[in-house]
């Protein structure tokens, strides 16, 4: 460890993050932007250095650089397609957050550049779109498209935020009870250095969030929850087979009318109701039209995974030359997934034809199978370091924070109790605004379960 060295952006005496926040994705960046101003806070993202330190079964599935690792942004503030989770928050399993999370949803899409939030109904209705549709007994769902920002241009980089690019967390050191992070070690360009710190967000995505956690953390002698790395999930896309969608039906005009790319809008989805697909034993399902490699209509499904243990990240026990500890990815659908979604399909794909408008015509048997040109994997990692009550069965709280460990706090899809259907981005943004709203009335509360350092650091920038 090189003491002597002053990282970039620290003055001279100056080697304390009163926050410190690893990764500048869209979960970091959404906790920067949130306390900046604020709090005193610095911001490390591994950028170029990232070596997703994973030997797994990841396909490398697109070229884009900072997603050639398969984890998700790396140094970019990816919104993409953002889908709204809808009734998914209602589950008992998100802890009575869902109300708490609605605000922070708007905000998000304020933040992520998505141009307005329609309700769907009313995109429905205004598009020419409501009639068809309640025809079909499917009811909307909304995609809506955002731009690629990179860290440098991002909203967070403002005042009150130190920003290390090319600089990564490698471990931690803890108080003497082992239940709170004293320092942080972070390596950049110019060498390693031991950061006195008061709170550490950790937002290196869903999978190297547990790497980071199982390896340095654990090393470091904090004691990590069973439940993590286990029950990753992700989203499957299969395309609706036995069905052809001709040209001109209402399908196809609702996809050209809803799905307006151009102007950055949004795309437009069906699903069951939540009373159907509990009544039917289905998960949050979409049938979504979307034109084929070949140029025709196709009908797509973006499915919801149910949580299983066999599906997890962990230390494959390999160190790279850097010597640092790999993550392994073990993750596949089981027979009970593969059968849900085909019934999901099927269901949903009947209701269309038999909405009467003669919307698809019959090939043989309704079925599914992988999307062409996407994986099933999707790069929607999920629900690795999920969030709720019981120690033994979950990893973080309902405000992020580790169990065990009072000042580490976890951002990302990893603290998603449920997946959902698709594209994550949006709830990552809104739940981090709600655990960086949260982290800052714990400061400023006089009492708090908080550091006194940081309630000292708090009053100090205000
Ligand atoms: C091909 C692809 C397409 C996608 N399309 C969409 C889409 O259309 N819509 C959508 O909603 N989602 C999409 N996603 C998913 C989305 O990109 C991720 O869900 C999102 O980026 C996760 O955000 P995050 O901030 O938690 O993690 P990430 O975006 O993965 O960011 C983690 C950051 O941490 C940094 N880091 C890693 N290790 C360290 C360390 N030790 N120290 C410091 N920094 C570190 C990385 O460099 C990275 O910048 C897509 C993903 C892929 C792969």
């Amino acid at each position: 460890m090189d003491g002597d060295a002053i990282p970039v952006g620290f003055r001279a005496g100056e080697m304390s993050a009163r926050v410190l926040i690893a990764g500048a994705g869209p979960a970091g960046c959404a906790i920067a932007h949130r306390l900046a101003r604020r709090v005193d806070v610095t911001h490390i993202d591994a950028g170029t250095r990232v070596d997703l330190a994973c030997d797994g079964t990841l396909p490398a599935i697109c070229d884009e650089p900072y997603r050639a690792a398969g984890a998700g942004g790396g140094l970019a503030l990816w919104g993409g397609y953002c889908a709204d989770p809808g009734d998914d928050l209602d589950r008992p399993e998100w802890l009575g957050l869902g109300p708490e999370l609605r605000p922070c949803l708007t905000d998000a899409l304020r933040w992520l550049g998505c141009k307005r939030h329609l309700a769907a109904p009313a995109v429905a209705q205004a598009r020419g779109l409501a009639q068809p549709l309640a025809l079909s007994g499917l009811e909307p769902r909304l995609w809506q498209f955002s731009p690629v920002g990179e860290i440098g241009d991002l909203p967070s980089v403002q005042d009150g935020t130190r920003v290390l690019k090319d600089t990564r967390l490698v471990s931690v050191e803890l108080s003497a009870d082992g239940r709170r992070i004293t320092h942080a070690v972070i390596e950049g360009k110019d060498g390693t250095h031991r950061i006195e710190t008061d709170a550490v967000f950790l937002a290196t995505g869903a999978i190297e969030n547990v790497r980071i956690l199982l390896g340095p953390i654990r090393a470091a002698g904090a004691r990590i929850p069973e439940a993590t790395g286990r029950g990753l999930v992700e989203h499957g896309a299969f395309q609706v087979t036995g069905l052809r969608v001709p040209q001109g039906s209402w399908i196809e005009r609702l996809h050209r009318r809803a799905n307006d790319f151009g102007t950055g809008e949004n795309a437009l989805a069906m699903a069951l109701a939540k009373s159907e697909r509990e009544r039917l034993g289905l998960m949050h399902d979409v049938l979504h039209p979307y034109r084929g490699p070949d140029g025709t209509m196709r009908l797509g499904v973006m499915s919801e995974q149910a949580r299983n243990p066999a599906n997890r990240v962990y230390l494959s026990g390999a160190q790279g030359d850097d010597g640092v500890h790999r993550a392994r990815v073990d993750w596949g659908l089981s027979a009970e997934d593969r059968e849900r979604m085909r019934r999901s399909a099927r269901e949903m794909a009947m209701r269309v034809v038999s909405s009467g408008s003669g919307a698809l015509e019959s090939e043989g048997e309704v079925d599914v199978a992988p999307h062409p040109g996407a994986p099933v994997w999707c790069g929607h990692p999920t629900s690795t370091t999920p969030m709720g009550h019981d120690a033994r069965s979950s990893v973080v709280d309902r405000d992020g924070r580790l169990h065990g460990l009072s000042n580490l706090h976890l951002a990302g899809s990893g603290t998603f109790p449920s997946a959902g259907w698709a594209n994550p981005t949006l709830l990552i943004v809104a739940l981090a605004f709600r655990q960086a709203d949260r982290f800052l009335e714990d400061q400023a509360a006089p009492t708090g379960s908080s550091s006194a350092s940081s309630i000292r650091s708090l009053n100090s920038l205000t």
